[in-house]
């Protein structure tokens, strides 16, 4: 018997209905990227040939990209690529993928910047800590041109991919990175960023165990795992942040809706603040706390 001929639309309709069926959310998306990554073609192309013929090898490995999926490998470490403030950057196991939400941050950070409310405006210096692949600290140093930022992480794996992503947006020369936990790499005595931004860690260690599979199993508990009430980091960047802020300086953290009260106590507790609010992601949910450090 001669092996079966598939076609892309054809192959691409049984993948969909089999994604459907274990339950993977966004069957025909997902049957669609993974045959794009395997043919190295564009979505669009797929559909501008529709009737080309797969060769065995072809279907092989879009099958074993699709058991991957079907184990719940997200399809960004499958693809090794993920979308953030419409720039491609590349991901892998050491990093969290960038959320959409995330780009509130880097919305939020433009904004104090356009209306002129950083000491520095031309020239701040801006700090992105615990950056992961990069997303936020490229973003900013896209937008706002004369910036000069740090990014660190305490995963020299994840550094590796933040560079990287890095030296693909041509912004390595313009974006110094640096391996340590929190302010570890950093010196208190000059008080140097206008701006500190930070996603970190911040899921609740009880709340793991709800995680879709696709979170608590591929994707790196480090970079996820905020321990009591997900606020260890948090309640650290806060209390600690005035001391690496100029005056009128900027922290903006982003968190869970649920932690955002707590996070506005403590910036109150810290009386390094002037002035504190939250902020809504696309959702409608407080996702980011934003404090202004004292003036002098
Ligand atoms: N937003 C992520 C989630 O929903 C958590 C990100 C983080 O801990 N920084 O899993």
């Amino acid at each position: 018997m001669t092996p079966k001929k598939w076609a892309i639309r054809e192959i691409l309709n049984v993948t969909t209905v089999f994604l459907r069926d274990k339950g993977i959310e966004g069957p025909r998306l997902c049957a669609e990227v993974l045959l794009s990554h395997q043919l190295k073609k564009s979505r669009v192309e797929l559909y501008l040939a529709l009737d080309r013929p797969l060769s065995s090898c072809e279907v092989a490995g879009y099958r074993s990209l699709v058991r991957r999926r079907l184990k719940r490998e997200p399809l960004q470490y499958i693809t090794g690529h993920q979308e953030f403030w419409s720039l491609e950057f590349l991901v892998s196991p050491a990093v969290l993928i960038p959320r959409a939400e995330t780009e509130l941050l880097v919305e939020e950070a433009n904004r104090l910047r356009k209306g002129n409310l950083l000491s520095s405006n031309s020239e701040p210096v801006i700090l992105d800590l615990g950056t992961g692949s990069g997303a936020i600290a490229i973003s900013l140093a896209k937008e706002i041109e004369g910036a000069a930022v740090w990014a660190s992480d305490i995963s020299f794996e994840a550094l590796a991919v933040a560079r990287k992503n890095a030296k693909h947006h041509n912004l390595a020369r313009r974006i110094r990175f640096c391996q340590g936990d929190l302010w570890q790499p950093f010196s208190s005595s000059t008080s140097p960023f206008d701006m500190i931004i930070s996603n970190p860690p911040y899921v609740p260690a009880e709340a793991f165990k709800t995680l879709p599979p696709e979170v608590s199993y591929y994707e790196p508990r480090i970079a996820l795992d905020g321990h009591e009430n997900g606020m260890h980091f948090i309640k650290r960047i806060i209390e600690e942040s005035g001391a690496y802020l100029k005056p009128g300086g900027w922290l903006l953290i982003e968190m869970d809706p649920d932690q955002t009260e707590r996070a506005l106590r403590l910036i109150d507790s810290t009386q390094s603040f002037s002035y504190k609010e939250r902020l809504m992601d696309y959702r409608k949910k407080y996702r980011l706390v934003k404090a202004q450090k004292k003036n002098g």
